[in-house]
């Protein structure tokens, strides 16, 4: 017994990975029938379908692989919120030309200030274009390196972070390093320069990277590598979540205890993130 076509073709259009082909003929068949559309258009209208559906999920893959904590665009995103911010340079950054001329990108501000909000927007606009992204905490990525090393796969690991063309490192400064983290660190961002872009979230001022790094020389001249193809975002201004909860919640209680947890946020930055309140 013969398979039928219907059986073979799946098979075929498997075997040659294109299943948009297999799910959209028979319907785009029928309908350029109807249209009196001929045979080239049928298969170049197929092919533009299966090239449109596999960037799509191309695109997706790239997203799942960056491990972004959660997927935000700048179409969510308040500049009006946030007037120290360049937006003029935000939307240029967004077009990711500063990946292919291997420029750094660092956003500097207090906690809530949309630093990270615009981290995500950034690599998701650079999944969008193509590029390989990876998203990851300061002291996650400290944890990784430390583990890499301990478990003798170091080189493999730092290999695999020489991989993204854009490596997002968030939340720089809230944790001290230890001296063996922040050698780990300072290898992975020479590693990086003039070879891929790395992009820094941090609540602290250049002036107080020592007290993360623990080392002057150290701090000094990572600095001088992360900056020399810098773009600085200053996010200078009130957190956006306390000033959103203080707009939901009307009572007077609730307003002084925002008032005095942006005290805190505002007059100690090392603190850490305020979430929930
Ligand atoms: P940071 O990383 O600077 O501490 P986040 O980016 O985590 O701040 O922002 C805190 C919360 O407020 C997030 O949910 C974020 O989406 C939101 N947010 C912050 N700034 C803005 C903004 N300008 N427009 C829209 N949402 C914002
Ligand atoms: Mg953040």
């Amino acid at each position: 017994m013969t398979a039928s076509p219907q059986v073979l073709l799946q098979h075929h259009l498997k075997q040659l990975r294109l299943p948009t082909f297999y799910k959209e003929y028979d319907k785009l068949a029928k309908q350029c029938a109807a249209e009196g559309v001929d045979h080239p258009r049928y298969l170049l209208r197929l092919a533009e379908l299966e090239l449109l559906d596999r960037e799509r999920r191309t695109t997706e893959r790239r997203i799942h692989a960056a491990r972004f904590p959660a997927v935000k665009s700048f179409d969510t995103f308040d500049f009006v919120a946030i007037p120290s911010l360049n937006k003029m340079l935000v939307m240029e950054l967004a077009r990711c030309e500063f990946i292919n001329r291997r420029e750094n990108v660092i956003a500097l501000g207090n906690s809530g200030t949309g630093k990270t909000h615009a981290a995500l927007a950034l690599g998701l606009s650079a999944c969008q274009r193509g590029h390989a992204v990876g998203f990851i905490t300061a002291a996650q990525l400290v944890h990784q390196l430390m583990e890499a090393r301990d478990e003798k796969r170091l080189i493999r690991f730092q290999a695999q972070l020489a991989n993204y063309k854009l490596l997002i490192i968030d939340e720089l400064g809230y944790v001290p390093l230890s001296l063996t983290g922040a050698e780990l660190l300072f290898d992975v961002f020479s590693q990086r320069y003039e070879r891929g872009s790395t992009m820094v979230t941090s609540n602290l001022p250049f002036e107080e990277w020592t007290s993360i790094f623990g080392s002057e020389r150290l701090t000094g001249a990572l600095l001088d590598r992360l900056t020399h193809h810098v773009h600085i975002l200053e996010f200078n201004g009130d957190s956006y979540r306390l000033k959103q909860s203080r707009a939901r919640k009307r009572g007077k209680s609730a307003e002084a205890q925002l008032q005095a947890a942006e005290q805190i946020a505002t007059a100690d930055p090392n603190t850490g993130e305020i979430t929930d309140i």
